[in-house]
């Protein structure tokens, strides 16, 4: 077909009612998210973190995102996961699938990212600062995905959750693992300690494996969640 010309194109623009065309759609959640990741890109923020082989490691989640209605956030990419680019790709990740099902949950329902995307030397633990600096860009993926339910994996990511809406501190001193705690948004959070913890000190594995359970049970009994997670 000849594209409309002079005059027949001014009509043609001035007819158009706002109905969306083929290939006109909103851009996706997932398009949204690499413009973040491009960001991170940009800034100078863990600028010190970049050195040879160590890769910035997006969030990861269903296909485009669009489904994942649980945003889980852990702490920064060990080796396996600067490895594979993605988070929670090795033996953390895997008690995380386990523990996610005691919840009732299945990875492919969550977006999982983590507070800082580029491995820190030595697999240490993020600093504040590091952590600090996450919190723009995890605000922009909350926004995006815009889950019903945060979770937070090990205490660099629930030292930062309060701008979301979480009575910081003292949220984390209350917090009981595996309860939920409202957000402004309507949406919930909640938090565990990390499985890499549960790993290294067996005494923990127990403890952390009734407080999924606990969750499971939250979300049962939080009507509007369970029906958002069906
Ligand atoms: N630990 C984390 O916190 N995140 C990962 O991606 C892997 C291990």
């Amino acid at each position: 077909m000849m594209e409309p010309q002079g005059e027949q194109a001014q009509m043609e623009l001035r007819h158009w009612d706002g109905t969306e065309e083929d290939g006109d759609e909103p851009d996706s959640k997932w398009s949204k998210l690499l413009d973040v990741y491009a960001g991170i890109e940009d800034s100078d923020v863990w600028k010190h973190l970049r050195h040879p082989g160590i890769r910035l490691v997006p969030g990861d989640g269903p296909e485009t995102a669009e489904g994942a209605r649980v945003l889980v956030v852990g702490e920064a990419p060990g080796a396996v996961e600067n490895g594979a680019g993605r988070p929670f790709a090795g033996p953390s990740g895997r008690m995380l699938d386990e523990l996610l099902g005691l919840a009732g949950l299945a990875r492919e329902q969550c977006f999982i990212t983590n507070v800082v995307k580029y491995r820190p030397d030595g697999n240490r633990t993020p600093s504040l600062g590091e952590a600090i600096g996450g919190r723009p860009f995890l605000r922009a993926e909350f926004r995006i995905i815009n889950p019903v339910l945060t979770i937070c994996v090990g205490a660099t990511s629930y030292k930062i959750i309060h701008p979301f809406g979480v009575a910081g501190t003292e949220a984390l001193s209350r917090m009981k693992q595996g309860s939920l705690t409202p957000m402004r948004n309507g949406s919930y959070a909640t938090a565990f300690f990390h499985p890499a913890f549960a790993m290294r000190y067996r005494r923990a594995q127990e403890p952390l494996e009734e407080a999924w359970s606990l969750l499971g049970e939250e979300i049962t009994n939080t009507p509007s969640l369970a029906e958002a997670l069906i």
